[in-house]
């Protein structure tokens, strides 16, 4: 599962961080770092942290669906 953050967008509400530490963290005021490979174990959390962002800048899988499958696929 992929994630990756529009930085564009992203603020810095750290409310992302808040709720999903394990692939969110803050450096400093602004800057978020994220591991933008995360673990099944971790689907719902970052499904909270996607839902909690306020300017909707987390987004979940964000491979297409073709390289999607073909990962699963693989395993
Ligand atoms: S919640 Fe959204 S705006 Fe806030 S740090 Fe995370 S990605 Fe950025």
């Amino acid at each position: 599962m992929s994630v990756a953050v529009d930085l564009n967008r992203c603020q810095g509400y750290a409310q992302c961080a808040f709720l999903a530490p394990e692939i969110f963290t803050m450096h400093g005021d602004e800057a978020l770092l994220y591991d933008p490979d995360v673990d099944e174990t971790q689907r719902e959390k970052l499904a909270q942290a996607a839902a909690a962002c306020p300017v909707q800048a987390i987004l979940v899988d964000a491979v297409d669906e073709k390289s999607a499958e073909a990962v699963s696929g693989a395993r």
